[in-house]
């Protein structure tokens, strides 16, 4: 049997663990540090995941005597709206919810950013641990206490900080996440490994039909590298103050990709896939050292797209780019000037990202 990983995380606002591992779900109330005196805990999960592993949580609370009281979103996207939000506050008060209950977020990013908002707001916070389903939401999404809504306006434009009280990134639950949603999950592996663990890009290729396989012991090591990156940057910067900006590698094209091809055309982890392979390219035309066939080699081995925007023309993305809530004073690349070392350039003169724009083509 695999045994857990813990990384603990020491943020300014909050220490706690990210545990990793197999049959997590069913140790839920050991590993979670309830709040003494909560009698509700108000699951929020999405109708896809609830059908899945719900009841692996219900076995984790069986000996506790909290009352559960269960909240379902529609999967997806679309249930990142301030109206979720009213709908899980008022299903709270409903339910009898106090201040001293806690929130269990069971689900994929969209689960963690919107359980995770409401705990933020409803009695100006209550508790909330995170017990992410997929591979993004175990890497990044649920770590960190960035939590938030879309507008029609644009994504993620409403939110708040609000760190969980524990996180059980559980690899039982990837057995059931769809082969795609996985692969497009490990484009933010590749990129906390390019950030800050250059080994981590040899296991994932190395180890890539382990991973598919589902094996327990290999999505722990590579789940366990991949989260561990991002608390450490989490504990430097809890409030993307400077260096946790870098997480955002790949992600301004990407960004820009998702929104042209209409959220649909390339899942968030291809887009990004494809946004990082254009910021080495950028880096290239910077004169930093040239890791394009680097990105090629760990991208593609796991079945990631490269290249492919040849049809979308430069101004499009130009002009999106510039309409992105990172845009600050000037449109800002994260480019890598050393393997597992990230820098942030603005001013970037337009004919070296349209130069690199061509490499991804
Ligand atoms: P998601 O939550 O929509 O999940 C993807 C799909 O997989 C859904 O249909 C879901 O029902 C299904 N699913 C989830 N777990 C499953 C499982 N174990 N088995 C079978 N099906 C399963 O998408 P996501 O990719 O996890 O998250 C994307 C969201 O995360 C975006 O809204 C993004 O903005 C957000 N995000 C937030 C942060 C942050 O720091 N807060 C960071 C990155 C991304």
């Amino acid at each position: 049997m695999t045994e857990p990983v813990e990384i603990k995380i020491a943020a300014a606002s909050r220490s706690y663990s990210v545990w990793v591992g197999p049959g997590l779900f069913e140790r839920a109330s050991e590993l979670i540090p309830l709040p003494e005196r909560a009698e509700v805990a108000a699951v929020v999960t999405d109708g896809r995941v609830q059908a899945l592993q719900e009841q692996r949580l219900d076995a984790g609370f069986a000996g506790t005597q909290l009352r559960m009281a269960r909240f379902a979103l529609e999967p997806g996207e679309r249930s990142k709206t301030i109206a979720d939000i009213e709908g899980l506050a008022r299903g709270f008060a409903d339910a009898g919810m106090h201040r001293g209950d806690i929130v269990l977020s069971l689900g994929g990013g969209v689960v963690t950013d919107v359980a995770g908002f409401a705990a933020a707001i409803y009695h100006r916070g209550v508790a909330v641990a995170h017990l992410p389903t997929t591979i993004l939401a175990q890497v990044d999404a649920a770590i960190g206490g960035k939590t938030g809504v879309n507008l029609p306006e644009g994504k993620n434009l409403v939110g708040a900080f609000h760190q969980p009280v524990a996180v059980l990134a559980d690899v039982t639950a990837l057995a059931t996440l769809p082969e795609e949603e996985l692969r497009s999950g490990l484009a933010e592996c590749v990129k906390h490994a390019f950030l800050a663990d250059t080994g981590l890009a040899n296991v994932l290729v190395d180890e890539r039909e382990a991973i598919f396989d589902r094996d327990a012991d290999v999505l722990t090591r590579v789940v366990s590298r991949a989260a561990e990156v991002k608390a450490r940057v989490i504990e430097r910067d809890e409030t993307e103050a400077g260096e946790r900006a870098a997480l955002n590698y790949g992600h301004t094209l990407g960004h820009a990709l998702e929104a042209l091809g209409g959220y649909e055309r390339w899942r968030h982890g291809e887009a990004v896939s494809i946004g990082m392979t254009f910021a080495a390219a950028l880096a290239a035309e910077l004169g930093l050292p040239n890791f394009i066939a680097e990105h090629r080699r760990v991208l593609e081995a796991l079945g990631l797209p490269t290249r492919g925007v040849g049809d979308v023309p430069f101004k499009a993305v130009w002009e999106v780019m510039r309409g992105d809530k990172k845009y600050d004073a000037g449109i800002r690349f994260v480019v890598l000037e050393a393997p597992g070392r990230a820098k942030i350039v603005s001013d970037v003169p337009r004919e070296a990202l349209e130069r690199a724009y061509e490499e991804v083509a």
